[in-house]
């Protein structure tokens, strides 16, 4: 068959490597000037912001039932994804650690509540010493309380699509850079002329909202490096006000994140986001207080209405949108259901 996508972030690699590898002909339009990043923030889609984590327990606060189940399968996924780039290292599954202080303690109950009545006997978090808390992870000093959620991960975002176009290309993909896609018909993709296909996929995200009503959640990061300071697992701190987290990347770099602000703003991280997000991350690993700031970016995810993700066929048109904060959770596991259902 032959194969249109619109969008060639997250969803549109996945899509492409998958419907590739099955032997179909396929080309990818994105209004991006080049597979990216970019150096300016804010500009492309939401997949290059992310922190990346795979955490099928942790969102279960602000989740249903079905995110959990698409996550859970989509966490048994991505190692094979991975050994398919050739590079199964950007895939970590050492469990993730969620860490309160004492002053939050309430909050923090209340929250493991939660998780443990949802997330079933097989997940549950198992609660830490301060003392196995050091063992595991010697550079958090300060939180009193602490879970591992052992089924839970993270991908290296910028490692994983830059491989995933480059595999593409070897699969065959025809990837257009400058093509914005201005309407997604059945079997066909309006970019500046119209161009019929068997099958067309709207994964634009947050450019899809002329035909989807698809808002943007803005998002804002930080990427530190600190030689000092390791950690294995992300680490997602209790907040009041945010979903405070560090996740690791390679070369002791680190992802502080992230402000979720109903707006579809993205100018530059605002100084109120640097001192909340930077203080309680320097709460839970005091050696960041050395750390240097190498970059901060703010992007939006892109969220339906029921902030839930869907997947909607419609004759020779298929379109999936709404992954809100849950992109790299939820992407191969509708990517699958996606093949499955049009038997692709
Ligand atoms: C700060 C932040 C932190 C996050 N952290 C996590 C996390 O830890 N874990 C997790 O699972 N998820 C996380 N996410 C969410 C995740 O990034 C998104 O859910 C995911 O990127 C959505 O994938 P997508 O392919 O639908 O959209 P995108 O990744 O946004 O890709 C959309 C693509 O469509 C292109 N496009 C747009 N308009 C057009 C057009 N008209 N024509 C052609 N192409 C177009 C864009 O250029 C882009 O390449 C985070 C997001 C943010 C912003």
């Amino acid at each position: 068959m032959h194969i249109g996508i619109a969008g060639a972030g997250l969803l549109g690699r996945l899509l492409a490597l998958e419907i590739s590898r099955k032997g179909h002909r396929v080309e990818v339009f994105d209004g991006a000037r080049d597979p990216g990043p970019r150096e300016t923030s804010g500009t492309e889609g939401a997949a290059w912001t992310a922190a990346g984590m795979l955490s099928p327990v942790a969102e279960l606060d602000r989740s249903n039932e079905d995110v959990f189940r698409l996550g859970l399968r989509s966490c048994a996924l991505w190692p094979g994804i991975a050994q398919a780039l050739g590079m199964p290292e950007v895939v970590h599954f050492d469990g993730s650690l969620l860490v309160a202080h004492r002053s939050d303690a309430g909050a923090a109950q209340r929250l493991v509540g939660l998780l443990q009545t949802k997330a079933g006997a097989q997940h549950q978090p198992q609660p830490l010493s301060v003392d196995a808390l050091a063992e595991l992870e010697a550079s958090v000093h300060g939180p009193a309380l602490a879970w591992l959620l052992p089924c839970e991960g993270y991908v290296e975002v910028h490692n994983t699509l830059h491989a995933l176009h480059a595999q593409g290309t070897r699969q065959g993909v025809q990837w257009h850079w400058g093509r914005s896609v201005h309407a997604v018909e059945q079997g066909a993709l309006v970019v500046d002329e119209r161009r019929t296909f068997d099958h067309v996929f709207d994964v634009r995200g947050v450019g899809a909202r002329a035909q989807l009503p698809v808002r943007g959640v803005r998002g804002e990061i930080f990427l530190l490096h600190a030689p000092e300071v390791s950690l294995r697992r992300p680490l997602r701190l209790m907040h009041p006000r945010h979903s405070v987290y560090i996740v690791p990347r390679p070369d002791n770099y680190f992802v502080v994140g992230a402000s979720e602000i109903e707006s579809e703003d993205r100018s530059s991280v605002s100084l109120r986001s640097t001192l909340e997000l930077l203080s309680a991350a320097h709460s839970a690993i005091p050696a960041l207080a050395e750390a240097r700031v190498v970059h901060s970016e703010s992007n939006l995810r892109p969220a339906l209405p029921d902030n839930l993700p869907l997947l909607q066929h419609s004759g020779a048109c298929t379109r999936i949108n709404g992954l809100y904060r849950h992109g790299w959770l939820l992407a191969p596991a509708l990517v699958e259901q996606a093949c499955q259902e049009l038997e692709l």
